[in-house]
């Protein structure tokens, strides 16, 4: 269970209006506004969706299974980007023709902007991609500066871990931290330690990929707990539930991190599924499978249930820079604010 180190004072980010902390939720901790709107019940936030890897299938199966919003953090692509343009053109595709494709099957797209730990070794290019970070993080639907932090633990990643989170305190923005998956434990407590030393609020930090290994130090130091749900290895959803069942909902942020590797991009909705069956309170699960997200990611001032909850049009009709997502004559989906759904319409 949870000991918060409220004491000395260094980390008492609790507030006295939270219940949920340190024990887990029951139904008698849910917000009264809440309670009685199933429908947002059955909605989800996936904070950590690599969509540029992605397919049109993936957007139809998430709008299905609920996904109202996501979040696409700037990563690396599997093999390094050896020029800075390539590295603006891809920013420059999540925050556009990416956010396009997923208003297509009626998703709100958002993005966290971020130079990746693993990228940040190749020096010029992370030298290059610095000065042009600051014009991209200021954009429209930017939540975050991430994913950034530790790989190897080098010292160049070090060093652009540093120079992005002071970027991130100037734009007022969150930051997103991946964790590394190599030494871990050690990684996750030296990227607080960083965070600590320069002085930003435990409450404008993600720590991502955590595992039963972190989870106490990440939320005893105040910071949000995310954690990636994968198919098979790693934090499968079974494990997930196992820690929403023992740690409650507090903090805890629940994402796919699918990308271009064998990832579930259902993972959120499969796992508050399990979750609701497994007994875990509808509250826990509506906490970290939506509301802690966009808490969290809220403090930007960039994401808001308002952009989802008056429903938004689905019109396949429309294009991006004179590209639509309709191949081989396909007709295409029309959806009015009112739930009618006619794919022929436009015929
Ligand atoms: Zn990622």
């Amino acid at each position: 269970m949870l000991a918060l180190r409220v004491s000395d004072g260094k980390y008492a980010t609790e507030r006295q209006d939270r219940p949920l902390c340190g024990r887990p939720p029951t139904e008698n901790d849910m917000n009264p506004d809440i309670k009685d709107s199933t429908a947002i019940r059955q909605m989800f936030i996936d904070p950590h969706a690599h969509m540029i890897s992605r397919t049109t299938d993936d957007y139809e199966a998430m709008a299905a299974a609920g996904i109202v919003a996501l979040i696409e953090p700037a990563f690396w692509q599997g093999q390094p980007r050896t020029h800075v343009a390539t590295y603006e053109d891809y920013l420059s595709a999540i925050l556009g023709f990416e956010r396009f494709r997923a208003s297509q099957f009626g998703i709100r797209h958002y993005c966290t902007i971020g130079l990746n730990s693993k990228e940040a070794n190749d020096e010029s290019l992370a030298e290059a991609v610095m000065d042009i970070l600051p014009r991209f993080a200021a954009k429209d639907g930017v939540v975050a500066i991430g994913e950034i932090g530790y790989d190897e633990q080098t010292e160049l990643e070090d060093r652009y871990f540093r120079a992005q989170i002071e970027l991130a305190k100037e734009l007022e923005l969150p930051v997103l931290v991946h964790t590394p998956h190599r030494d871990k434990k050690a990684g996750t407590t030296r990227s607080m330690d960083v965070c600590e030393e320069h002085g930003i609020d435990p409450r404008m930090v993600i720590v991502d990929h955590n595992n039963e290994e972190t989870i106490d130090e990440v939320l005893e130091r105040g910071y949000w707990a995310a954690f990636s749900v994968y198919p098979s290895t790693k934090m499968g959803k079974e494990r997930m539930v196992r820690l929403m069942k023992s740690y409650g909902a507090e903090r805890v942020i629940v994402n796919s991190a699918c990308d271009w590797g064998i990832s579930e991009p259902l993972a959120v909705a499969k796992t508050a599924e399990l979750a609701l069956s497994s007994g875990v309170p509808a509250e826990a699960v509506h906490l970290s499978c939506y509301a802690n997200a966009l808490a969290a990611y809220g403090q930007s001032g960039q994401i808001s249930d308002s952009h989802w909850l008056t429903p938004m049009e689905i019109d396949q009709r429309e294009s991006f820079a004179g590209n639509s997502i309709l191949r081989g004559g396909r007709e295409p989906v029309v959806e009015h604010h009112d739930g009618r759904r006619t794919p022929n319409e436009a015929a």
